[in-house]
């Protein structure tokens, strides 16, 4: 009789959760997956099979850019047949924008690709690894009729299941590092996994898994600040070959409306550049025209970030412009919803 455990393919790129100290000058560096492995007998007991694969260098996610998205990608599309979910482990810094980014990348998903982390190493006594490992692995392998229970990218962190590409992270210190500001929990893990059906994307069968990875870095962010000056602002939007930037405004899409802040953008907007504006705020949405203060961004045609973190907005700029999505559709594109990532 075949087994019916479902089949959890672990991918190892780097992060606190695979670290050991080194000895001569106390800093953390990655250290050997197979090892981590042993480090957790537990993962026996779990009702599903775990196979493992680990980038050949891991990486603190300080090093994450674009060629190690679409490794990881790459490995999601060559293995997406053979297992039922993902995990992937993953330095807590930019697990925000890798968990944003592979969204985009993937197309149509229908199975779990979850990433976790822990803010202490797996040796650690008072480690958060365990409990994070272990449970992204139970929610990588919720199935109801024989289909997962979970089609999406998501992040997993102390106790809480966040749609990926809503998620920021909040904190060095504490264990409850990530929030999702914008978007309720999919799930949450207490003495039961409590699952939250209503909010959770859910895919047609049909659809098969496209995976996209061309990305276009011809882009910044721009966090805007009282007392910033015209220089600053001509030198961001004088950067060669620069195709888009996210405007980082105030409360629900302010700026200066002085005439040489406003003449630079519609300057940049007229030279093809797109300007996505999202809110310094840590929630709430960007909504131009409340305001006098972003009237006139509405009016040049920036494009609104509405409720989408700055994390989802960097990478969906970085995918639309790798699609080479057509200039005249670029903005109603955007201010789409199309993984879940904006109302
Ligand atoms: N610097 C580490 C990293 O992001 C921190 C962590 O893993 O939490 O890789």
């Amino acid at each position: 009789m075949t087994s019916h455990k479902p089949k959890i393919l672990l991918i190892y790129t780097g992060g606190t959760i695979g670290m050991v100290k080194d000895f001569e000058t106390g800093a953390l560096k990655a250290f050997d997956f197979n090892e981590l492995l042993s480090r957790i007998p537990e993962l026996h007991l779990l009702d599903c099979q775990i196979e493992t694969i680990s980038f050949d260098v891991p990486i603190d996610s300080s090093n994450m850019n674009i060629s190690n998205w679409q490794k990881m990608a790459k490995i999601i599309e060559e293995n997406y047949s053979k297992f039922d979910g993902f995990v992937v482990l993953h330095g807590s810094d930019t697990m925000s924008y890798s968990a944003s980014a592979l969204s985009f990348m993937l197309e149509d998903l229908a199975k779990p690709v979850i990433f976790t982390g822990s803010q202490l190493p797996i040796g650690d006594l008072r480690t958060d690894a365990k409990e994070n490992l272990i449970t992204a692995i139970q929610v990588a392998s919720l199935q109801e009729n024989k289909k997962p229970v979970i089609q999406e990218v998501c992040l997993y962190f102390e106790y809480k299941l966040y749609r990926g590409n809503r998620t920021t992270k909040i904190s060095a210190e504490h264990f409850n590092a990530f929030t999702s500001p914008n978007f309720p929990e999919l799930a949450e893990s207490g003495v039961h996994l409590k699952v939250n059906y209503d909010v959770i994307l859910k895919q047609k069968a049909t659809k098969k898994l496209k995976v996209h990875t061309d990305f276009d870095d011809n882009v910044a962010i721009l966090k805007i600040f009282p007392g910033i000056n015209q220089k600053v602002l001509t030198a961001f939007f004088t950067i060669p070959n620069l195709k888009g930037i996210v405007l980082e405004t105030y409360g629900s899409g302010n700026a200066p409306t002085e005439d040489w802040f406003v003449q630079t953008l519609e300057q940049a907007i007229h030279n093809n550049i797109h300007i996505i504006n999202v809110t310094q705020c840590s929630g709430g949405s960007v909504s131009m025209g409340n305001y006098e203060t972003s009237t006139q961004l509405k009016n040049i045609g920036v494009i609104s970030g509405k409720d989408i973190t700055t994390e989802a907005a960097i990478t969906k700029l970085m995918y639309l412009l790798g699609q080479n999505v057509s200039h005249n559709v670029f903005k109603t594109i955007f201010e789409t919803g199309i993984r879940g990532e904006m109302f």
